[in-house]
């Protein structure tokens, strides 16, 4: 699964999964009211998409692992347009139709459409912005007939065997209608001229590296491509150690809004970035020492942590298809193969050079906006990403199974719908605990300043509450907001903007993460919904000055400068 939530970039949903945007309420509005946007909206709307350039030095790969990038990055476009098919049957007709209109409205529509993938603005609840077409993305995308009830579905897969209900239900087959009756159509089929081109530059870009890890990736993943059997393949790509990271294939089933069985393609070439793996061994290294000195009662600690899930940090050269519309994805959780999960866990693959881009197109406009001028300075990418790097080992530590009443059980189980929203919270503020006890201990390679750490922390807070906080991430940071305001930590200057006190941070930081580990080791669901339902809300300091945040990009549209020099990729017709 994916996920790009800024500061607590996370797995269980992403950014893009939630549909919440500032500038929603007016466009949607605008929509609603049966007229399309002309030029000067569509402009609006395509500007909430700050554009950067993605460059990654490739100085450090051998010719073979070059060579073999550029076709990597050659079998990934082909992703874009085998996802806008899987999205809407008339996608590539729209799209052709599209690219023949070269007035400024035409490239403008072009451009929007790019952006989404589609006719429909996924920031603003999936609405048309183009005419002559459905007014909403059908739900079942073009994975099912469009005509097709959810009720003929169900109807239907009960008359099948258990081995063809299988299929109907599983990730890598369209459902069709041959003479009026629904069929089962695997992906090899379906998309089997896409796939093969895809399938052979894979294999010639296997022949080009020189590393045998992504070797056995590549040729089993483009075996898959023909036979509709991945299971070899992400067992491989959970074994990949090599400088070029690639993921590609039909993976997330978020397209699929009417039953969430299809995959859709997706592609991302990113290379590894060492200094921060190596990074992350050191705080995987200091994991147990972290738990050992939490502050909750000592028998609430783990005395050995279970190994954790490996965690890559990489940079994008490319993305395409799923991969690339709207807000984009900063971090994933692959495979979704359960089978594959069971035995050989999930990878989390974080993209640092992407939360570099939301950094400075969205964080560092929003800083300059609720924080105080004299914070200003504090604000460092450094801190940022450092932070979620702590998060996502956070999530590793402190209560998981635990014991309610006698029972064995999990906090995941007793804390229900609320689970995830007190999770991510934890792993924020536990994240924070765990730098600042770093720093104290002289763990010199993961500690920060605390001033840039905690400045940095109190403008993210306003960028994750503005994606709305009826999700998980954005509800967990309402509530962390709210805490460290009534704690005196944050403090609400008369002119709108925010500082921290550092030394009632600091203390907030330790009773905060004192109340959320020990909410989880007692599995308390209503101490989880007392404080939810009193801090995860939005007061009117924070109301007002959200408002203030309405213009600032909402995300980034990446130009893949280092992609398209490799690939002499042509320009695209709006960017003349
Ligand atoms: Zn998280």
């Amino acid at each position: 699964m994916n996920s790009g939530v800024g500061l607590q970039a996370d797995g269980q949903s992403r950014e893009r999964a939630n549909r919440y945007s500032v500038t929603m309420g007016t466009l949607l509005a605008l929509m609603l009211a049966g007229s399309l946007p002309d030029q000067a909206q569509l402009s609006r709307m395509i500007a909430r998409f700050a554009p950067v350039e993605l460059k990654v030095d490739l100085a450090g790969l051998s010719s073979g692992d070059r060579q073999a990038l550029v076709k990597l990055i050659e079998a990934s476009r082909i992703y874009d347009e085998l996802y806008m098919r899987q999205l809407w049957s008339g996608n590539p007709a729209l799209y052709a139709k599209l690219q023949q209109d070269t007035t400024p409205l035409g490239k403008t529509r072009l451009h929007c459409f790019w952006i989404n993938k589609a006719p429909w603005s996924e920031l603003d609840a999936h609405t048309a912005f183009l005419s002559g077409v459905p007014a909403k993305k059908p739900l079942g995308a073009n994975f099912y007939p469009e005509d097709m009830t959810r009720e003929q579905f169900e109807g239907w897969v009960k008359t099948l065997s258990a081995a063809d209900r299988n299929k109907a239900e599983g990730f890598f087959t369209v459902i069709r209608r041959d003479s009026g009756k629904l069929t089962i159509i695997p992906y090899s089929r379906e998309y089997g001229a896409e796939l093969r081109r895809c399938a052979d530059l894979l294999r010639e870009a296997a022949k080009l590296t020189g590393n045998e890890s992504l070797r056995r990736f590549l040729n089993s993943r483009a075996d898959a491509f023909l036979s509709d059997d991945y299971y070899a393949s992400d067992v491989a790509w959970m074994d990949l150690d090599a400088p070029i990271d690639v993921t590609i294939g039909p993976y997330e089933t978020y397209t699929d809004e009417l039953f969430g069985y299809k995959a859709a393609f997706e592609a991302y070439v990113s290379l590894r970035d060492e200094k921060e793996t190596a990074r992350l061994k050191y705080f995987a290294d200091h994991l147990q020492d972290v738990e050992n000195n939490l502050p909750i009662e000592p028998l609430y600690r783990n005395p050995k942590l279970g190994s954790l899930a490996p965690i890559r940090v990489v940079n994008e050269i490319f993305a395409s298809g799923d991969g690339a519309h709207s807000v984009r994805s900063a971090a994933y959780n692959l495979p979704n193969d359960e089978r594959v999960v069971k035995e050989k866990g999930s990878k989390r693959v974080m993209m640092k050079n992407i939360q570099e881009a939301k950094f400075r197109a969205n964080l560092i406009p929003i800083a300059a906006r609720v924080l105080a001028k004299s914070a200003q300075a504090d604000l460092s990418f450094e801190s940022f990403f450092t932070h979620i790097v702590a998060h996502e080992m956070s999530h590793g530590i402190g209560p998981h199974q635990i014991r309610v009443g006698g029972r064995d059980t999990t906090v995941r189980q007793e804390l229900k719908e609320l689970y995830s929203a007190i999770e991510e919270a934890k792993a924020d503020v536990t994240g924070l605990f765990m730098l600042g006890y770093m720093a104290d201990h002289g763990l010199k390679e993961a500690a920060l300043a605390e001033r840039p750490l905690y400045t940095t922390f109190l403008a993210s807070t306003f960028r994750s509450v503005r994606f709305g906080i009826h999700e998980a991430h954005g509800r967990g940071m309402a509530m962390q907001l709210n805490y460290y305001l009534d704690h005196g930590a944050f403090h609400a200057n008369a002119d709108g903007t925010f500082t921290v006190d550092i030394p009632k941070m600091k203390a907030a930081v330790t009773s905060l993460t004192r109340e959320l580990l020990t909410i989880e080791a007692h599995g308390d669901y209503a101490a989880a919904r007392k404080m939810l339902e009193t801090l995860a809300v939005l007061r009117p300091p924070v109301e007002a000055a959200l408002k203030r945040l309405e213009d600032i990009p909402t995300d980034i549209e990446p130009i893949y400068t280092t992609a398209d020099t490799l690939t002499h990729a042509r320009k695209h017709p709006w960017a003349d």
